[in-house]
């Protein structure tokens, strides 16, 4: 609902700058010397990034993108999607600053421990889209799988006092 308001990308970056989540951004900028292109949205790519870690092709912090590759890469229409998925943290940095770092933390390790994987049961990734940021749906572990299903099956058992329908 919010991203359909005009004023959102405005208010969203805006409020990643008094967050102080951007900030944290440029500083990774200067350290990684970075250069800063212009996105539409008040995004902004860093391109050129050569560290090793993570190991993603791109990550978010505050309003900028960070990117492996050259930015013209990013912004070409074919990568809309990824572009998008890098906008919804953009978003999900606006409305917990610096906090996010921490719950992203979080969200990676509760979806490690039911996958193995950090992205599959992320909480982050799967609102700005699994597929978009190049992460895949894994199974449950089967510990996991089993306490889901149970779970499951004693929610559609039907309370007791329920009438028959005979
Ligand atoms: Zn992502």
């Amino acid at each position: 609902m919010l991203r359909a308001m005009p004023a959102w990308p405005l208010i969203r970056s805006t409020l990643t700058w008094i967050n102080g989540s951007s900030l944290a951004a440029i500083l990774i900028c200067a350290v990684t010397r970075t250069r800063l292109t212009r996105a539409p949205g008040g995004v902004l790519v860093a391109h050129g990034y050569r560290l090793k870690v993570p190991k993603q092709s791109c990550f978010t912090v505050g309003t900028v993108v960070f990117t492996k590759r050259p930015a013209e890469w990013l912004l070409d229409p074919k990568r809309a999607e990824l572009l998008r998925h890098e906008t919804r943290h953009v978003a999900q940095y606006a409305v917990l600053g610096p906090v996010f770092f921490l719950a992203y933390a979080a969200a990676s390790g509760w979806s490690y421990l039911l996958t193995g994987a950090y992205g599959s049961r992320n909480f982050f990734e799967r609102h700005a889209g699994l597929a978009a940021g190049g992460y895949r749906e894994l199974p449950l572990r089967p510990w996991a799988a089993r306490f889901t299903r149970r779970a499951a099956s004693s929610a559609s058992h039907p309370p007791d006092g329920t009438p028959s329908p005979h």
